[in-house]
């Protein structure tokens, strides 16, 4: 949403080089950016950092001790932000990252229950995936965040080093022990109390869950979670 050229300029480059709404594909104004408002109206805001005992706190909070949890939008399977998640994971549309982790820091800032946060952590990819993907979209959400927060990014302090690809054939036990076993800390963070993971997507909480336990089998620290989109 950072902008430096000016409206005029940028009138005139749409004019050249016309830009589209990643939600709905129409031509989008000198100020607007990514998406049009009209989208942008559409996405589902949650408003769930304002209040720390929030459903999804509660849906997390029974797993493991949470300091706070939140989701910028609630995810539903069709609409603008399923479409703009699918573009980001699958689709080499890597700025939708930044994109919504700037928006999702704003909302951060502005809750009482973030303002300790002293690192960020995003949910780990598999180094194959990666490798094939070019990112790690829940790391590109969390340097965003990262960077408007002013606090550092840890990206490898967790990693997976299994490659969890098929597993919605499984129970939810089975799926929850393939997970945990998926995801290992590897590296200790000095000088951090509370520090924050972050996703784009959380639907079961399973891998969070897992995030959350291989760091506190090394250290003691304060968690928190936010996501950009979750189902309750
Ligand atoms: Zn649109």
């Amino acid at each position: 949403m950072k902008k430096s050229i000016s409206p005029l300029f940028q009138s005139f480059i749409d004019l050249i080089f016309p830009r589209h709404c990643y939600g709905c594909s129409a031509a989008l104004r000198f100020y607007e950016n990514k998406l049009c408002l009209s989208c942008q109206i559409s996405l589902p805001l949650t408003s769930l950092h304002l209040t720390r005992e929030n459903p999804l706190y509660q849906k997390l909070s029974t797993r493991f001790p949470l300091e706070a949890a939140t989701s910028l939008f609630y995810f539903e399977k069709e609409g603008v932000l399923s479409r703009l998640i699918y573009l980001l994971k699958y689709n080499g549309v890597y700025q939708l990252g930044t994109f919504l982790g700037e928006w999702l820091a704003e909302h951060l800032k502005e809750s009482p229950f973030f303002d300790s946060i002293d690192g960020i952590i995003p949910v780990p990819l598999h180094p194959k995936r990666k490798r094939k993907r070019g990112y790690n979209q829940a790391e590109l959400i969390a340097e965003a965040v990262a960077h408007l927060l002013k606090v550092p990014l840890y990206s490898e302090v967790l990693m997976r080093i299994r490659n969890t690809t098929s597993l919605v054939l499984l129970g939810e036990k089975e799926r929850e022990n393939e997970i945990t076993a998926a995801i290992r800390c590897i590296k200790k963070i000095e000088n951090a109390q509370h520090l924050l993971l972050i996703d784009d997507v959380l639907t079961t909480g399973t891998t969070l869950n897992a995030c959350a336990q291989s760091l506190r089998k090394e250290q003691t620290l304060k968690l928190s979670i936010a996501v950009v989109g979750c189902r309750l």
